[in-house]
């Protein structure tokens, strides 16, 4: 096994091996840019070391950095601890995955009591040669041994005093020289033993501190904030010094080969003459921006264009660039992808394309769908939020940000909007009584409930950000109040939620607002061109479906006509619907609820025009629908000729004790068959009509929800089959209508072979998929899912991010199964994963044909579906 590279033996390709900055380095080396030789020791040098660091560092591993000490010797014509002139050496750790929370480095490591004589003489400059060693002391003890920084700056602040100066550049070669000397003693008492003066035992100290450091407490802490798990350790790269800090023909840098704000073609960054790294990130001395270079030198200046335009036509990509400029010589010191936001990913991904380095396929590969979400998203100003005073944290379920007064009910919404003020609706849960609030509410905060609870679904199909089953809060709505750990909020005071974090906090916190522009454009056509599968949309009102058109969606996956039952108007027809005693009276009520369903169907097709509609037969427990309250109990009983005790009576025969798992879906349809054949008409007359109407070509794909056996499935398909045939005839008109049905429960999985001999089409309804694999509610999940991630017995919420393992594996089998029969089935998903990046990426792997969303998540997907396509 290889433990120590030469940067001349490596390349970009063995980050894993190499740490980014070290594969980075050896690609720049054998790319011929002016990088300081040097040689990087593996990860897996790093992991062997922390398997069992009581042992130290062992022979084979020393030999190889004993070796690579003696070619650098020889390349550069210096000795390591000469006194002429000496080698002197940077030691910088180097993750896989950069980690800028943990590095530590060592600079100017070679200096000792001899080879300080050396520089001295070879540079004809004591005073930078015993500041290089004042520093590499201090350096030293910090990185490797622990030693607060603060005993040597003490050292250096009573030397500036003594002499009545206030900078260190004040400090004469004399000064530089004693304080070297306070330096060891301070380090001799902090350390309890001398300075070592030996350069090879330095290196080995300070390769062991380097790879000791990768568990330290922040270097853990920074991977498990940052998701980054799987990787051996940190390389350390030990690379030949090179001085930015010789005088005024040197200096150093951080660039980037374009602006990371705005994604502009231009050198961006800054530099400081006469200075070592360490002065630019300290912040004692200010920086200058980068484009002063090319006053102060302007052979520099383009020697730096001309790099940044090699890295970027080697790298296909905007860099990050550092660089030491020693008596005029540029040498690069790392290079990597920069970072940038959204608004310049974009802007890049298409000039890069435009430039001819990027083919279009790859430029969609250039926006995360994190980024896009900003974008899409007005989100708190980051400064603001540093301020901000945290009250809770919830489940992260529709993103975007919010700042409104805290409303327990939808009457307090109503009023506080109409005196021109944003809300925020507070509930412990929402309920399809609260609809009018969270429409009117700028966002949503619930107490309980999971990603597919009715808050986080409706929420993320309206684009309103919310954030759910913040158990850190406890809502007393009847008072008025909710309560965190430390204080209460009151009704009408300010809050500020984060959907995008799932972060709640008090007050108004400022905010930045969503940008979607021709870039942006210009970007989702790519986008359209590199994707295999479509995406579509979950909508129920024209206004959405409008939304999600906009947005790019390719039709409708899922209409929940339960949803349109919802407004105001009908609720009180569905609750007599399902109140009444006999089918007589039932069919009064289920007429007057087709003409609001087809005139519903009538503005969807308007909108969808000749876009593929899946619209989806009745699905949630009907007693979902029922009042709760005395007075809505009296209102409807009054209305419907009724006792009073005699409808709460009926609620209390329809409630169940487990609801998800109850009358619901087809068992609805089976039940009350006069209710999916309303709804079929609606869905044929109004299609029916439209056609004739404006000439659409208009495909209505009738979904059953729920279906777990043949026999259930085939009754519901005969009779919407004879229904639909008889409203054809009777308009003579053709319509190219099929049914289908989701794949929610297990069993139609295991018998999805049968099934697709009946159905013309599968969606996937992973939500419930999700609720019955596991066994988990989907209602109550997020009072254990946290816990559950928090000791790593799962990584992510699964009704978020498909579990591949099971429920992925569930939904594989059911389209090998599928396809086995009818290999042209068309499959789709609706549940909340079609809506999730890293879900879409599984589902692409399967072959899905679609997936469909709620409409705001609907560019997240195409972007989704792009990216899996060039996998
Ligand atoms: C599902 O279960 O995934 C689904 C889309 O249906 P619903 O969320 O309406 O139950
Ligand atoms: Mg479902």
């Amino acid at each position: 096994m290889q433990l120590v590279y030469n940067f001349k033996e490596g390349n970009r390709n063995m980050k894993a091996l190499l740490g980014g900055k070290g594969a980075n380095l050896a690609e720049m080396t054998s790319l011929g840019l002016n990088v300081p030789p040097g040689f990087t020791l593996t990860t897996e040098a790093c992991q062997r070391y922390n398997q069992d660091p009581e042992s130290g560092l062992w022979k084979e591993l020393k030999d190889g950095v004993l070796e690579e000490v003696k070619k650098l010797e020889a390349e550069t014509g210096k000795g390591f601890g000469d006194e002429t002139h000496p080698l002197l050496f940077s030691v910088r750790s180097g993750a896989a995955e950069s980690m800028p929370g943990m590095m530590d480095t060592v600079l100017n490591l070679g200096l000792n009591d001899q080879s300080v004589a050396g520089l001295a003489k070879s540079t004809e400059n004591d005073r930078f040669a015993y500041d290089s060693y004042r520093r590499f002391i201090q350096m030293f003890a910090d990185v490797v041994k622990g030693v607060p920084l603060a005993q040597f700056e003490y050292l250096l602040e009573e030397r500036k005093e003594s002499k009545g100066v206030e900078e260190d550049t004040d400090l004469d070669a004399q000064d530089m020289v004693q304080l070297v000397q306070a330096y060891k003693v301070c380090y001799q008492e902090t350390v309890g033993e001398s300075f070592p003066q030996d350069p090879m035992d330095q290196l080995f100290e300070a390769v062991e501190a380097v790879f000791a450091s990768w568990n330290n407490d922040r270097a853990v802490l920074y991977r498990e904030i940052n998701e980054i798990t799987g990787l051996l350790g940190t390389a350390v790269n030990v690379q030949t010094m090179v001085f930015g800090n010789m005088g005024p023909d040197s200096g150093t840098g951080v660039m980037f080969t374009r602006n990371p704000a705005n994604g502009q073609r231009e050198l961006f960054g800054e530099y400081l003459i006469n200075a070592q790294g360490e002065d630019v990130v300290a912040g004692v001395r200010t920086p200058k921006a980068i484009a002063s270079l090319n006053d102060d030198m302007p052979d520099l200046y383009q020697e730096l264009e001309t790099v940044a335009q090699k890295l970027e036509s080697h790298y296909l990509d905007m860099q990050d660039i550092e660089f030491t400029i020693e008596n005029r010589n540029l040498y690069l010191l790392q290079t990597r992808t920069g970072k940038r936001t959204a608004q310049a990913a974009i802007k890049i991904a298409n000039d890069l394309f435009k430039e001819g380095l990027i083919t279009a396929e790859d430029s969609v590969t250039k926006l995360t769908s994190q980024q896009l979400e900003t974008l899409m998203h007005p989100t708190f100003d980051p400064e603001a939020l540093d301020q901000a005073d945290q009250i809770g944290h919830g489940l992260a379920a529709s993103p975007g940000a919010a700042v409104g007064r805290v409303c327990f009910s939808v009457e307090a919404v109503e009023s506080t909007v109409q005196a021109g003020d944003s809300a925020i609706l507070v509930r412990r849960e929402t309920s399809p009584e609260d609809l009018a609030g969270m429409v009117k509410a700028t966002g949503v905060l619930t107490s309980r409930g999971g990603m597919t609870s009715h808050a986080a679904v409706v929420a993320r199909g309206m684009g309103k950000c919310c954030v759910a089953g913040c158990s850190d809060i406890k809502v007393d709505g009847d008072h008025g109040t909710f309560t965190y750990q430390g204080g209460q909020v009151q009704e009408g005071d300010y809050i500020s939620i984060d959907g995008s974090t799932g972060s709640v906090y008090q007050g108004q916190v400022a905010m930045s607002g969503a940008l979607m522009d021709d870039q942006y454009d210009a970007f989702m056509d790519r986008v359209n061109d590199a994707k295999r599968m479509a995406v579509r949309t979950n909508a129920d009102t024209p206004k959405d479906v409008q939304a999600a058109l906009d947005f790019g969606a390719e039709g409708i996956g899922l209409v929940r006509t339960e949803h349109m039952f919802f407004g105001q108007g009908r609720i009180s027809e569905v609750r007599k619907m399902i109140l009444a005693k006999s089918r007589e009276d039932r069919q009064v009520y289920v007429d007057r609820l087709y003409q609001f369903q087809k005139e519903d169907f009538v503005g969807i097709y308007q909108v969808t025009q000749s876009l593929p509609v899946t619209v989806r037969l009745l699905d949630p427990p009907l007693h979902e629908f029922l009042p709760h309250e005395n007075q809505a109990i009296q209102a409807i009983a009054q209305d419907m000729d009724l006792t009073q005790e005699e409808v709460a009576k009926r609620i209390e025969v329809l409630q169940e004790v487990n609801p998800m798992l109850g009358h619901r879906g087809v068992r609805l349809g089976i039940s009350y068959p006069e209710v999916t054949a309303m709804q079929v008409s609606a869905i044929i007359d109004a299609a029916i009509e439209v056609k004739q109407d404006k000439g659409y070509d208009i495909k209505p794909e009738i979904m059953v929800p729920l279906v777990g056996q043949i026999p259930e499935f085939k009754q519901v398909k005969d009779q919407i089959e004879v229904l639909v045939q008889g409203r054809l005839e009777e308009a003579e008109i053709d319509l190219d209508y099929s049914i289908g049905t989701m794949i929610e429960i297990p069993r139609a999985c295991l018998i999805a072979d049968q099934l697709a001999q009946e159905a013309d089409f599968f969606s996937f309804g992973t939500n419930d998929l999700t609720q019955m694999t596991f066994g988990y509610s989907r209602d109550d999940a997020g009072s254990f899912i946290p816990t559950y991630i928090e000791n790593d017995i799962m990584e992510e919420d699964p009704f978020k991010t498909i579990d591949q393992e099971g429920v992925g594996a569930m939904v594989k089998l059911a389209v090998d199964k599928a396809r086995s029969v009818k290999p042209d089935i068309k499959l789709g998903i609706c549940g909340e994963h079609g809506g999730d990046a890293k879900s879409i990426h599984f589902f692409d792997s399967l072959g899905l044909d679609y997936v469909s969303c709620s409409p705001y998540r609907v560019p997240i997907a195409r972007l989704a579906a792009a990216q899996a396509s060039q996998e």
